[in-house]
């Protein structure tokens, strides 16, 4: 084997070892170009006097034991020493560690004094390896004043990563003292590249890495490996064995719709759908489902999908959530192409109905059916006047426009709808509810939007992402074209598990899902009230140049309104986000 990085990574496997000792991660670095104090080890005195000669004094010398992990913390960290120091300290180290697995002991030049910074990487459930930066000592540990991106970095994250913290001052320029942020900016983007390259290893920790004005070292490095060989991040796709079709068409536009469960009683779920299909004036044909009744709504019923003789696109399910999987076997024969599931009783609420949830997908996979839900209120289509919601849609007030809403909720085609097309002056492209994104999720349907003509505007309500490195590649082109809005609720969700490293201990949901927006340049909102306000902005704004998001060409503002109060107050406003007054 030729590559020492896999060497190091292959030995510690070999030793049944996940934590690579300083030495090794400094070994790594040095290899892939970062600097770093030396990762000489002795394993006697006379050698640690002679690696001391060589080096230069004064020096450090550190205990080496994949049992001692934070070392000075167990006095395995000797600063400064001078010549005559080095035998008696590397003897009270043997003496000290005596019953621990000392591997040797580290040699090491005292590095001069520097601003002392800290480069980590971590993994998130969601999002995979994540980088950080930030000021060490207090900084890092009272403060808590650090920085994320999602890896890969580009040039542009890393630059902001580092203007973001509190500390950047202190970084580019106290009293003259200034980093070399091109030399920090250079460990990063090694840093994320290793990982890239190396998915073996799971977390790093640069815990210091000292900033001079010119050039930066690594003074102590330690890095986690996964335990068993890695795999790629779990999405729900992986479990069934058939791919998903990608073509969504039949979700938003079927040309028509199978409604199971239908029903003759005002009010209820099933003659809701029938009913608001038929208000809104859908121009497709609708085939409502029930075995119990031969009408419904003036339509002819069916008592099965695969008894109905003519083609059908689609099929919305309101049935109980245990016949569900007869339905969609009746949906497989019948050759449909898409299915919102109303119903609930699947993964939101027991390990029965995951499993049910399952069983239907594995199901619609081999079929090639697209399926949303289950547990939603599924679509709604301006344009093509379609809807698979069962709560009474307005229809008076329904305008078709440049807006699209994807939601984690069913809200958005339930009351806050009726809110919005009441109150708001933009129009509507599409609203889709997911429900358990058991099948379509986030990113699928983005991916729709991105080619849908109408939606110029795309607000998003999201609880969690399950593949949220899908999500950050799909928005990141999608906002080059068209603005994302994102509402998203349970940030103050407690981050990763107790971890070994500092950077893992820090990297909480939050903080990566904040990260993962910047690279993608998503909008953030932090309520449904600003979330309308920042959709209506973009859906009146001339769209503008790539990259700007749809924000038009400028940033000057002309202010209109009936009192001079409100005027002053919306100059204000404008003057605290960086907008300029446009002279007339
Ligand atoms: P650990 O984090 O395992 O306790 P470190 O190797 O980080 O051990 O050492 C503790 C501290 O000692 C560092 O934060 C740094 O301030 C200082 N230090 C460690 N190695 C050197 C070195 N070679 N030169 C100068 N200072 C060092
Ligand atoms: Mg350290």
């Amino acid at each position: 084997m030729t590559d020492p990085i896999e060497e190091i990574i292959v030995h510690a496997h070999r030793e049944h070892r996940v934590y690579l000792l300083e030495h090794e991660c400094k070994a790594i670095l040095r290899h892939i170009g970062v600097p770093t104090t030396s990762c000489l080890v002795a394993q006697s005195e006379e050698e640690a006097v002679k690696m001391s000669e060589a080096i230069g004094y004064p020096v450090v010398l550190k205990i080496l034991s994949p049992e001692v992990v934070h070392k000075s913390d167990a006095g395995g960290v000797k600063l400064n020493l001078g010549r005559g120091e080095v035998r008696g300290a590397y003897n009270e180290f043997i003496a000290k560690f005596q019953d621990r697995h000392v591997v040797g002991v580290s040699v090491q030049e005292m590095a001069k004094p520097g601003l002392e910074v800290i480069v980590g990487v971590t993994r998130d459930a969601a999002f995979g390896p994540v980088l950080m930066f930030g000021l060490g000592g207090v900084f890092v540990e009272v403060l808590k004043d650090v920085s994320f991106r999602v890896i890969p970095v580009t040039e542009g994250d890393v630059q902001e990563m580092m203007e973001e913290i509190r500390g950047y001052e202190l970084l580019h320029g106290y009293r003259g003292q200034a980093a070399d942020l091109a030399s920090l900016r250079d460990i990063l983007l090694k840093v994320s590249e290793l990982v890239t390259a190396y998915p073996a290893i799971r977390e790093v920790d640069l815990n210091p890495v000292f900033a001079y004005p010119e050039g930066s070292l690594v003074v102590d490095a330690r890095m986690l490996l996964e335990n068993a060989p890695p795999q790629s991040p779990p999405t729900l796709g992986g479990r069934f064995e058939a791919a998903p079709q990608t073509d969504l068409s039949a979700v938003f536009e079927p040309q028509s719709v199978a409604v199971v469960g239908a029903n003759t009683t005002p009010g209820r779920v099933g003659f809701n759908i029938v009913d608001n299909l038929l208000r809104l004036g859908y121009a497709g044909e609708v085939y409502p489902v029930n075995p119990k009744a031969d009408e419904i709504l003036g339509r002819k019923a069916y008592p099965a999908v695969d008894q109905i003789p003519h083609p059908v696109d689609m099929a919305v399910i309101a049935t109980p959530a245990k016949v569900v999987v007869d339905v969609m076997r009746d949906c497989a024969r019948k050759g449909i192409k898409a299915a919102v599931i109303v119903s609930s009783g699947f993964a939101e609420g027991s390990e029965e109905g995951r499993q049910l949830q399952d069983e239907v997908i594995t199901i619609a996979r081999e079929a090639g059916i697209r399926v949303l839900g289950p547990n939603t209120t599924g679509v709604l289509n301006g344009e093509h006047r379609f809807t698979s919601s069962f709560l009474p849609i307005p229809i008076n007030n329904l305008r078709s426009g440049n807006v699209a809403f994807i939601a984690q909720t069913g809200l958005f085609l339930g009351v806050l709808f009726e809110h919005i097309v009441s109150s708001q002056h933009f129009g509507i492209s599409k609203v889709v509810g997911l429900g358990n994104k058991a099948d379509v999720d986030d990113a699928d349907i983005l991916e729709y939007l991105a080619g849908d003509a109408p939606t110029q505007v795309i607000a998003m309500y999201i609880e969690g992402l399950r593949d949220g490195r899908r999500f950050l590649n799909v928005a990141r082109e999608v906002t080059r074209e068209k603005p994302i809005v994102v509402l998203k609720s349970g940030i103050t969700e407690a981050g990763a598990e107790a971890a070994l490293s500092h950077t893992a201990s820090l990297a909480g949901r939050a903080e990566v899902f904040d990260a993962a927006c910047k690279q993608a340049g998503i909008s953030r909102v932090h309520s449904f009230e600003e979330m309308l306000d920042v959709v209506k902005a973009f859906s009146f704004l001339p769209p503008g140049p790539p990259g700007l998001g749809g924000t038009g060409g400028g940033n000057r503002v002309a202010i209109v309104h009936y009192t001079g109060a409100a005027c002053v107050l919306a100059a204000d406003a404008c003057q605290r986000e960086g907008l300029e007054l446009a002279e007339f």
